[in-house]
């Protein structure tokens, strides 16, 4: 599916006689995915210990999703980690009990279109949330790395990375976020207030990628403004 840009993505550009990406795949393919993501992210400690959350649509209509497993080590995750989940966010297959974050997927897959959600806890997402939380968001411009972002063609455009207040309340926190998505039609994640980072993508490949990026951006902006401190 060639989409201009994930952030134009909407829920109507999955229903059936689209081509949606993820209508074949299996559960057991999805969590293969996950678990590579997850090693991976864990060895660049983005996912440090249990924290961060990983989730691919398995089907739109209805519903269903492949999220982690909540309390497992990223760095030891395994296929049967993978929990199938429905529209409600409710187990349907697998042992163990969905993220808490579970309804912020669902919310981001509904917004947005997306076929994948990919959070970390990464020290620069945490540091750069409340420098900035101030300013309501980063804005990012004038980088290379930002034409891998789905949509950006020159390193001239500008992204913004809202920063959102963190909280437990999962209800309170996915209106909030689905507030800030509404306003922010072009934006490729948001960040949540010393806490992590969201992205998404049209698959699982794609959303790694924004994490990659974001990632980096984060860095490079942190360092640049000198709040590495002892780094
Ligand atoms: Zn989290």
């Amino acid at each position: 599916m060639q989409r201009s840009d994930a952030g134009h993505m909407t829920e109507a550009e999955g229903k059936p006689g689209s081509d949606e990406p993820t209508k074949q795949s299996s559960l057991h393919e999805k969590a293969r995915q996950i678990c590579d993501i997850a090693r991976g992210f864990y060895q660049r400690g983005w996912v440090l210990g249990t924290s961060g959350n990983f989730s691919s649509v398995l089907s739109r209509h209805p519903l269903r999703l492949a999220i982690t497993s909540s309390g497992v080590d990223k760095g030891l995750m395994e296929p049967a980690n993978v929990l199938e989940v429905d529209q409600e966010g409710s187990v349907l297959s697998g042992a163990g009990r969905p993220s808490a974050e579970t309804l912020l997927h669902i919310m981001i897959v509904r917004c947005r279109g997306a076929g994948a959600v990919l959070h970390t806890h990464s020290v620069w997402s945490n540091i750069l949330s409340e420098a900035f939380r101030s300013r309501g968001g980063v804005e990012i411009q004038g980088y290379e790395m930002l034409k891998g972002l789905d949509g950006i063609q020159s390193h001239d455009e500008r992204e913004w990375l809202p920063v959102i207040d963190n909280s437990q309340d999962m209800t309170a926190l996915s209106s909030l976020i689905a507030d800030h998505l509404g306003s922010l039609p072009r934006c490729h994640g948001f960040l949540l207030r010393r806490h992590g980072l969201y992205t998404w993508g049209r698959d699982l490949e794609e959303a790694k990628r924004h994490i990659e990026i974001l990632e980096f951006l984060l860095e490079v902006i942190g360092r640049t403004h000198g709040f590495a401190g002892q780094n």
